[in-house]
């Protein structure tokens, strides 16, 4: 079935077309082209109206705002990687999202719609505890990131709302290190088979501040729980190695992996031991923020 296609030419429209027809938005296409894809040459067919988006001159750019990093929902990533401003746990996951032409055109605006379990961008967003920001001709609002992902290819988003930015808050403090691990098939161009970012804070005298460990692809969605967090928040890096097993034990109970459970909970627990280990060897001064 052929469907209309609609291009506005700002914001306003889009959300005009959006409340009326209930247009899907359409960014870079690498998700939503491939899935309603017939063949080579021949051009996608959709179930609904679609609404080519990518002329909202609104919806790009990295700006910083009131203590937040702003990523409007249209940046490619490899603005993203190539940032100056974004935090280094983002620009990493973006700069190992499938090949260069591909970071050309995918938006985080549809990696993050998309939620796909394996998605990247979503992993480093909520462990830094971004949030999105909704827009449709009668409102906006501001959720979590983490919320806004219920599940597996599942969002809060409503029929006549875009998505316009990612606000990512920036820490009070500077993070001491930090981890972005991502295992795929291959090197390059690989969908994760597991991501996980990884970020500590720790004071002069050697006490964690802060901590906060997200992981991808390894539940419906991103694993993310503050309770594990404090369990080490408080303590001093020099307790880090007996607080290990602990802690590792902690997070493989928030693991929820549907294939390959032994896999991805084992993997997941070397590269937390690796980065839990690291911080106690290395010294502690500020390397990344
Ligand atoms: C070869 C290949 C390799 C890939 N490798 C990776 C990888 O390594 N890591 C990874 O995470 N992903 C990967 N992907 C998936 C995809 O490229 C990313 O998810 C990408 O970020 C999607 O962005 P897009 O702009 O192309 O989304 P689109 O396909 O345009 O849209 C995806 C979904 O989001 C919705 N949407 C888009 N923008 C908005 C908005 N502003 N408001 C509301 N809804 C919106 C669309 O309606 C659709 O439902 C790969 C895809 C391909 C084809």
């Amino acid at each position: 079935m052929v469907e209309t296609c609609y291009i506005p030419l700002d914001l306003e429209q889009a959300l005009r077309v959006r409340k009326e027809t209930g247009a899907k938005p359409i960014a870079g296409g690498t998700d939503l082209m491939v899935v309603h894809r017939r063949g080579t040459g021949v051009v996608p067919t959709f179930p609904w109206p679609v609404m080519i988006i990518t002329q909202l001159k609104e919806l790009e750019g990295i700006t910083v705002d009131d203590g937040n990093i702003v990523i409007g929902a249209l940046t490619h990533c490899h603005e993203i990687e190539d940032s100056p401003i974004v935090p280094y746990a983002v620009k990493v996951a973006a700069s190992l999202m499938g090949a260069h032409s591909l970071r050309n055109i995918a938006t985080i605006g549809g990696n993050i719609c998309n939620a796909s379990p394996k998605g990247d961008l979503p992993v480093p967003l909520i462990m830094m505890d971004a949030q999105v920001v909704l827009v449709s001709a009668t409102g906006k609002r501001e959720i979590p990131l983490d919320e806004f992902i219920v599940g597996a290819k599942e969002t809060l988003l409503q029929d006549d709302e875009i998505l316009t930015q990612v606000r990512i808050p920036l820490p009070k403090n500077p993070y001491t290190y930090v981890f972005y691990r991502k295992i795929g098939t291959r090197k390059a161009n690989a969908i994760s088979k597991l991501s996980m970012s990884v970020a500590i804070t720790l004071d002069e005298k050697g006490t964690i501040t802060d901590f906060r460990a997200a992981n991808g692809a390894s539940g419906p969605k991103v694993a993310r729980k503050r309770e594990v967090e404090k369990i080490i928040i408080g303590t001093n890096v020099k307790e880090l190695e007996e607080n290990i097993p602990t802690i590792v034990e902690a997070y493989n109970a928030i693991l929820s992996p549907h294939a390959m459970p032994e896999y991805r909970r084992s993997s997941t627990r070397r590269m937390l031991e690796y980065f839990l280990h690291k911080v106690g060897e290395l010294p502690h001064e500020v390397i990344i923020t």
